[in-house]
Order: C-alpha cells, then sequence, then structure tokens
C-alpha cells in the first residue's frame, strides 16, 4: 500500500484552524467527511463538534457514540461518507499522544493541529494501524480548489 494522502480544500483546512483558535486553551474537535478514493481521501465537508469531556478538555479529545451518529447521519444526508476527526493541541504538538492513540479507531483520518499561545501552527493528519500499536501519518495535500475523485 502507498502512503496515504488527504486532501483538503485550503478554506476547510482554514476552518480547523480557525476552530482551535476559537476553542483555546481547550481542544476543539469535529468530524471529517468526504470521500475514500484508491490511496487518497479528500475532504468534502467538516461538522464541528462540542468537546464534552468536561474533566480535562484541555488534551483530552474523545468522540461520544452521539458524535459518531450525528457525523454519519449528516455524511449520508451529503452522499459521501464520514472519513475522519480533527482536533487541535492547544500549546502541544500535532501528533497524537498516548490518549488519542487508546481512544482512537483505525482506518480514519484524524488530523491534529496544533495551537500555540492561541495561533495555529502545524497541522498533521494520522491514521491508526490495524492493530493499534501506533500511528501513522498521512500526507495531507491542500489546495485552493476541489479536486474530483
Ligand atoms: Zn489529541
Amino acid at each position: 500500500m502507498s502512503a496515504p494522502l488527504l486532501k483538503i480544500r485550503e478554506e476547510l483546512a482554514a476552518q480547523i484552524r480557525a476552530h482551535g483558535v476559537e476553542t483555546y486553551p481547550y481542544e476543539c474537535c469535529g468530524a471529517i467527511l468526504g470521500r475514500d478514493g484508491d490511496g487518497s481521501r479528500e475532504v468534502i465537508a467538516l461538522l464541528a463538534l462540542a468537546n464534552r469531556r468536561d474533566d480535562s478538555p484541555r488534551n483530552r479529545f474523545e468522540v461520544t457514540p452521539g458524535d459518531v451518529q450525528l457525523a454519519e447521519k449528516t455524511a449520508r444526508e451529503k452522499n459521501i461518507e464520514l472519513i475522519g476527526w480533527y482536533h487541535s493541541h492547544p500549546d502541544a504538538p500535532a501528533r497524537p499522544s498516548e490518549f488519542d492513540r487508546e481512544h482512537a479507531w483505525p482506518w480514519y483520518s484524524y488530523i491534529i493541529v496544533s495551537v500555540q499561545s492561541g495561533q495555529p501552527r502545524d497541522m498533521n493528519s494520522w491514521r491508526l494501524r490495524d492493530d493499534r500499536s501506533a500511528y501513522d501519518s498521512e500526507a495531507i495535500e491542500s489546495s485552493a480548489h476541489s479536486a474530483s475523485i
């Protein structure tokens, strides 16, 4: 299998960054809706979700069964698929934490944006291995226009 690729329009990437800035110093999170193609995926729409963990919303991103239902329903209505999840890391690098690995599911794309002192920095995407042992990096291809697949 070739290295996975996630295509996203600049406008949608900017939306993820803006969401992370808005909720700083807490994490933002949302669903990524789009199309899963041969070796690459395309982000078509985003669905912002509330981070419901109130014990430690600063570094604990968790998706509830209700979030999954809502995201799948929204995707169906748009004739696309739920392909992943995004969240922010306030004052932390854009790579998955141990908590993230324990709470993630294989197959999905996980976009993480680092927000340092309220400013968006790196944005990376990850996929959890099927055996859940580790994440693999997924390249993000950002473009001004939507590519059709
Ligand atoms: Zn995280």
